[in-house]
């Protein structure tokens, strides 16, 4: 089967992990935000700053912090033990030198870091429904609701395709769309497809 995984908090944990980085940011800036949010979307939506001063922090300590996140639990024993299986694995992953300032080099290094086996990597802002077509995908998983909702649409007309929401923090009281199944890890995922992974 051909498996497409979303990277940001679906294998990895960005969300979360970024805060640490945005009160370092605050400390050494002494700048006074206060944090308003915790359960929405992307760190720059907890704090009442402006996106100019996010994106400041982003590309002071984006590639420094996006070499330490960690993996999500199950992750990478699992990705590994379905590409051990045969199974084609292609990440794909809208990080791009907007925010990013060395998007597809510290990617690729992180991905090498965690010992992540996989086939294909697509890194900027490509249409997914467009990957999964080109890649001829059985198996999507995000953690984006819109994303999932519109690659669901386009399984919609094939048959024996499964698209999975990877449950996050701030999506996880979000109503999701038709077809989209959720799931809490990708030990999860492989669950509900009925496929066994190897415990290394
Ligand atoms: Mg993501």
């Amino acid at each position: 089967m051909v498996f497409v995984f979303d990277l940001d908090d679906t294998i990895c944990e960005t969300d979360g992990y970024s805060e640490f980085y945005i009160k370092k940011f605050f400390v050494e800036h002494n700048l006074p935000y206060k944090q308003i949010a915790t359960d929405v979307r992307f760190a720059e939506s907890k704090f009442d700053w402006s996106v100019d001063e996010a994106l400041k922090w982003y590309k002071t300590y984006g590639d420094e912090m996006m070499l330490e996140f960690p993996c999500k639990k199950n992750a990478v024993r699992c990705i590994n033990s379905l590409h051990d299986s045969g199974h084609r694995i292609v990440i794909a992953t809208a990080r791009a030198t907007d925010w990013h300032t060395k998007p597809e080099e510290i990617t690729l290094e992180w991905l090498k870091k965690v010992g992540l086996k996989y086939d294909k990597i697509y890194i900027g802002r490509i249409d997914k429904e467009k990957i999964c077509e080109e890649e001829n995908a059985d198996v999507f998983i995000d953690d984006d609701i819109k994303i999932t909702q519109r690659v669901a649409e386009y399984f919609c007309e094939k048959k024996d395709k499964h698209c999975f929401l990877m449950t996050t923090n701030y999506n996880k009281n979000l109503p999701i769309g038709e077809n989209v199944e959720r799931v809490l890890d990708v030990a999860d995922m492989l669950k509900k497809l009925n496929i066994k992974a190897k415990n290394r």
